[in-house]
């Protein structure tokens, strides 16, 4: 299929093409019928809005923000939002786009959305904060619901902004919805490994691929940029259950490098010290991210945001897997170059899914009011972010192809069969 035959509709802009790219590579080598094709490349729903906070000075600011429902052939739409001074429809949407296969990939009964304010946090106050929160999931108010969309934390947003969610929806509808929003507090119908959820697959995923390799994790060196709630746990869980040393991290204030490994514990201590940044740590070295990209590392999570791995740096990355942490950290140009060198990449639709998949299980305590305890969260994560990779390895290998589009084929079979079932309404 090519973009060609997609009529006269646009990508949103270049990232959204680069998702597209990755599905079309997908739906070519599984010769996946066009007139479902077509109609999967497009988010079914978007929702732009823009409205009025009165900030703590008594000045009116105003925002403007996004929710987008790519597909919601197999459920309601399922992914988080976040809050970042750059983001935009294109952004918002590939997120949603790449939301639908990765609860696909992972076999669970969602669709995909995603949402975005443009904000820079540092800036607000908590009241502020706060305000901005409340009204913006008024805004939405008409897209969400707990057979809706149901939203999650995402870069820069967390627990505390999912309550406040909760809390106004259950307020403009009446009555307490727990199942409105996943990656709420523990004591608001939150689950226990949540917060972790998205590391703790990073991790699994990362030993699975180094078992396909004939690689030894408890030996592995790391590099992981990003050190927000994906990096930091993933950093943990590789380094304290899995024995992998990791030798280099990185923020926005830049990166750190210690070749016998660093005290991930230490440095989270330090962190959360240190207006939520590693800049300055004493036990290490200081390093750019762009160094820490290109260390010779055994493993490399890309962990923070869109573009980092591009056709300007793949050449000189010596990781020989690749884990990603981060949504569409690598261009599709990057990956034919890594592809060629013989590096593992698993896509983020897989190698970040754990984060969803304990927002699945969130939802479905929340939904029957039961509370499962965390060696439960645990094991049901392990066994189905094992499987999954099991199955996309094996589809790799039967398409002779790579992980990622391996991952599409596998998602894209499972949402194009339940289109075809449901069939084209009216
Ligand atoms: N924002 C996370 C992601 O990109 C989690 C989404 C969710 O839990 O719904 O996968």
């Amino acid at each position: 299929m090519k973009l060609s035959t997609m009529g006269n509709l646009k990508p949103f802009g270049p990232l959204y093409e680069n998702a597209q790219k990755q599905f079309l590579k997908a739906a070519d080598l599984m010769e996946l019928d066009p007139n479902i094709g077509n109609f999967l490349l497009w988010p079914q729903r978007i929702l732009e809005v823009h409205f009025p906070v009165v900030m703590d000075d008594g000045r009116v600011e105003i925002f403007e923000g996004y929710r987008v429902q790519h597909n919601t052939a197999r459920g309601p739409a399922k992914g988080g939002i976040r809050y970042h001074p750059d983001t935009n429809l294109d952004e918002v949407a590939s997120l949603a786009f790449w939301m639908t296969w990765k609860c696909a990939v992972m076999n669970l009964p969602y669709g995909g959305g995603k949402g975005g304010v443009r904000v820079d946090v540092t800036k607000l106050s908590e009241k502020e904060l706060e305000r901005l929160s409340r009204r913006f999931f008024s805004e939405i108010q008409m897209m969400v619901g707990p057979h809706k969309d149901i939203p999650a934390p995402d870069v820069n947003t967390n627990a505390k902004i999912m309550a406040w969610y909760m809390d106004t929806y259950s307020m403009n509808v009446g009555y307490t919805a727990l199942g409105v929003v996943t990656g709420k507090p523990l004591d608001l119908g939150g689950s226990e490994g949540r917060p972790e959820a998205t590391g703790r697959g990073v991790a699994i995923t990362a030993n699975e691929a180094c078992k396909v390799l004939g690689k030894d994790i408890s030996k592995a060196t790391v590099a992981i940029q990003g050190f927000g709630n994906v990096g930091s746990y993933s950093a943990k869980i590789l380094s304290e259950e899995f024995g992998a040393k990791i030798v280099a991290v990185s923020d926005v204030s830049g990166g750190l490098y210690n070749e016998n490994g660093l005290d991930i514990d230490d440095l989270i201590a330090y962190r959360d010290a240190n207006k939520g940044l590693i800049k300055g740590y004493p036990k290490a070295k200081p390093i750019t991210n762009e160094e820490l990209l290109e260390l010779d590392v055994d493993i490399l999570v890309p962990a923070a945001l869109e573009n980092a791995i591009t056709e300007k740096n793949a050449d000189n990355i010596k990781a020989k897997i690749i884990v990603e942490g981060a949504n569409g950290p690598t261009t599709p140009e990057a990956e034919e170059i890594l592809i060629k060198k013989g590096v593992l990449i698993v896509p983020d639709i897989l190698a970040n899914a754990g984060g969803v998949t304990v927002s699945y299980f969130e939802w479905v305590q929340d939904l029957q009011t039961f509370f499962w305890d965390i060696d439960d969260i645990r094991k049901k994560l392990t066994k189905m972010m094992v499987n999954a990779f099991a199955e996309v390895y094996k589809t790799k290998e039967k398409y002779n192809t790579d992980m990622r589009t391996a991952a599409y084929i596998v998602a894209i079979s499972r949402v194009a069969n339940a289109v075809k079932e449901r069939g084209y309404y009216p």
